[in-house]
Formats: structure tokens, C-alpha cells, sequence
């Protein structure tokens, strides 16, 4: 997030005022770390804005692929790293549409839901086929219930349910 004028002037203030980066990432609802960022990028000497029980360095990331350091609240943009970001949302997302679909949101949309257990699977299932190991995974959880993962274009995972039970006593009765 880009700085404005007035953030900038506050940041100024409180250094002026011998505040803590602490105090004044408060005021902001900025991150001590982007407040100290902020402060280097201005001029304004990081010692003054030190304090004792912070290095400086507990928010910054050093990025495991190319080793570049990010500031706090961002991230490196290496094709590594952003691949890594897009599986790890996907696999978010995957979990998300499990718990909808199997969890205790299921319910609402008159569905049973699975035990923990199965969701356990499910997730796991989730992060193979996000990782390029698997492309589908198929599941009968109890009698008539099935679960189906699959990638979907642009790597997107998609999880399908059905009740085979349902309808066969539809048919049957
Ligand atoms: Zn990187």
C-alpha cells in the first residue's frame, strides 16, 4: 500500500515526538515493520525509530527460492515464489469448498455431513492434485455418498459431491 502525504506527516510527527514505530504504526494501522520501512525510505535515521525489545527484522521475509528480502506486507514476485503463492491459494480454496460441500455448511442445502476423517482425505487429496501430483481423485466416503476432486482449467480444483443413495430410492420407491 502506497503511502500518502497525510501517513507520511503523522510518521514525521510521532518521530518527532520520540514515538516508538509501535505506537505509530497504531495510529496509522500499519505494521511496526512498514512503519520502520517507511521511515528508512524517508531519511529518517532507523536508530531513532529502534526499540530495544525489536530487531527490525521480525516482520521481513526472505524469499526461499531467490533469497531476495521483502518487506513487511509484501511479496517477492519471483516466478518461484508466485507459483508457490498460487498453489497454496488453491489448495485455500479447495479446503474452503470441502467444508462447504462436506462440513456442517452442507446442511443448510439438505446434505449430511462427512466425518472429520473424510475431510482429512479430502484436504490431502486437495494439496496432491494442487502440487501437479495427481489430476483427479475420486472417493466413495459412505454408502452413496462420493466425493470428486478434479484440476480444473487454469489449475483451479474442483470439488463435485453425490449421493448415488438419493437417487436410487427415488427410483426405487
Ligand atoms: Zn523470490
Amino acid at each position: 500500500m502506497n503511502w500518502s502525504e497525510y501517513e507520511d506527516d503523522v510518521l514525521k510527527a510521532g518521530y518527532e515526538a520520540h514515538r516508538t514505530a509501535s505506537e505509530i504504526a497504531a495510529t496509522l494501522g500499519r505494521t511496526s515493520g512498514a512503519v520502520r520501512g517507511r521511515a528508512s525510505a524517508l531519511g529518517i535515521a532507523k536508530a531513532k525509530l529502534s526499540e530495544p525489545e525489536e530487531s527490525g527484522f521480525e516482520n521481513e521475509a526472505v524469499c526461499q527460492y531467490c533469497g531476495q528480502i521483502s518487506m513487511p506486507g509484501e511479496e517477492c514476485n519471483c516466478p518461484e515464489a508466485k507459483r508457490e503463492r498460487r498453489i497454496k491459494d488453491q489448495i485455500l480454496r479447495a479446503k474452503n469448498t470441502i467444508r462447504e460441500v462436506f462440513g456442517q455448511a452442507c446442511q443448510d442445502e439438505g446434505y449430511k455431513p462427512v466425518s472429520a476423517e473424510n475431510i482429512e482425505i479430502m484436504d490431502a487429496a486437495a494439496v496432491q492434485i494442487a502440487n501437479y501430483k495427481m489430476h483427479a481423485v475420486s472417493l466413495v466416503l459412505s454408502s452413496g455418498t462420493r466425493a470428486k476432486l478434479t484440476r480444473g482449467a487454469k489449475g483451479v480444483i474442483k470439488v463435485e459431491r453425490s449421493e448415488t443413495k438419493k437417487t436410487t430410492l427415488e427410483v426405487g420407491e
